[in-house]
């Protein structure tokens, strides 16, 4: 599709960071373009405009950015999910893994109602650790989790696969394999 081309060319690729053998696919310079930021959030959209969506959580910190566009085209409200000790009121936390060992994100324990319909942005999927984490924050704490979107998966890390069979209908505008 044309506006797969156009995004994915907008993507920069940096070798060896950030350690050697690792490819970093860099969207700030998808983000600089006007054009393909525009795009990119229009479709990670598309299929809920119209529908009723109260939330868009956003992981920190490139999930911010996109969250942000796409609650505003959704008149949906944001939720930032942190990294541990960054929300100044009382939190809800989750632990998820990382390559080596985990972490623990945190969101606010008032930040969602049970029952509310939200929708999880991020840049990017790679092994599904990081979004499988927030789906679990967002569960734990009464929410639907509608979708999880992002611009890239990387389908051979297998963390779209892992989202699906959690239940969660995956949205991921490119792929680089
Ligand atoms: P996962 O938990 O799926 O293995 O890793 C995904 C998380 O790491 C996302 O929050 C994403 O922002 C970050 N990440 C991992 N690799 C890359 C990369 O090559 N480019 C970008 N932009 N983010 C990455």
């Amino acid at each position: 599709m044309t506006f797969d081309l156009d995004i994915k060319n907008t993507v920069r690729t940096i070798p060896d960071y950030p350690k050697p053998g690792i490819l970093f696919r860099d969207i700030t310079t998808l983000l600089a373009d006007a054009r393909a930021f525009r795009r990119a959030v229009d479709e990670l959209v598309h299929p809920w405009a119209g529908s009723k969506i109260d939330k868009v959580a956003g992981i920190e910190a490139r999930g911010f950015i996109l969250g942000g566009a796409v609650a505003h085209q959704l008149s949906a409200g944001f939720v930032p999910i942190r990294k541990k000790g960054k929300l100044p009121h009382k939190t809800v936390s989750m632990s998820y893994a990382l390559e080596y060992g985990t972490d623990e994100m945190e969101m606010h324990v008032d930040a969602v109602q049970p029952g509310e319909r939200v929708i999880l942005v991020d840049d990017l999927i790679a092994t599904g650790g990081t979004a499988e984490g927030a789906v679990k924050l967002l569960r734990q704490i009464g929410a639907t989790v509608v979708a999880a979107c992002f611009i890239i998966d990387l389908p051979d890390l297998g963390g779209a696969a892992k989202l699906r069979a959690l239940d969660v209908p995956v949205r991921a505008l490119i792929a680089f394999e």
